[in-house]
């Protein structure tokens, strides 16, 4: 009977990652499942008086490994804000900041760096964050004057979603 499914899903091709549901080759009911899982085809019947199930590891194509492999590039360029980034919460320093500079903070999207106690402002594209860059509110002057000079903005691009 095993020889018996094989043959039933060697004829039908699925990429990584997809399932087809089908007639059972031991029961005859549309209660037949293959998978194929990275590779291996995965294959059950829920029906309770059948329970067929199995799995056999197939060769993947090379559109799936060129899928497989474009899906992984996406996943690590995806931009993740580290976890001592908070929302502002309506800090003094980083609101002074912003209001020096007359940035409306919560029009810019703008958080604040517990570790590096600076203020961050986060690139966004169509609602996802993709980007942050960080101005520090530490006085580094030794005399204790407020630098005047200006932040620098320029590698800063707020995009906006509609
Ligand atoms: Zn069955």
């Amino acid at each position: 009977m095993i020889d018996n499914i094989y043959k039933h899903i060697s004829d039908i091709h699925l990429y990584d990652g997809e399932t087809k549901r089908m007639k059972c080759p031991n029961c005859g009911e549309r209660t037949f499942t293959v998978t194929n899982s990275k590779g291996t085809l995965l294959w059950n019947c829920y029906r309770l008086s059948c329970s067929v199930s199995g799995q056999k590891r197939v060769r993947l194509s090379v559109d799936d490994i060129k899928q497989r492999n474009s899906r992984s590039v996406e996943i690590d360029t995806e931009f993740v804000l580290p976890n001592y980034i908070i929302p502002h919460r309506n800090k003094r320093a980083v609101l002074q900041f912003c209001y020096k500079y007359e940035l409306e903070p919560d029009d810019i999207g703008v958080m604040y760096d517990v570790k590096e106690d600076r203020v961050v402002f986060v690139v966004k594209h169509n609602d996802e964050i993709v980007d942050a860059t960080g101005r520090s509110l530490k006085n580094k002057l030794p005399n204790g004057n407020v630098m005047e000079k200006a932040p620098c903005l320029t590698p800063l691009v707020v995009v906006r979603s509609q």
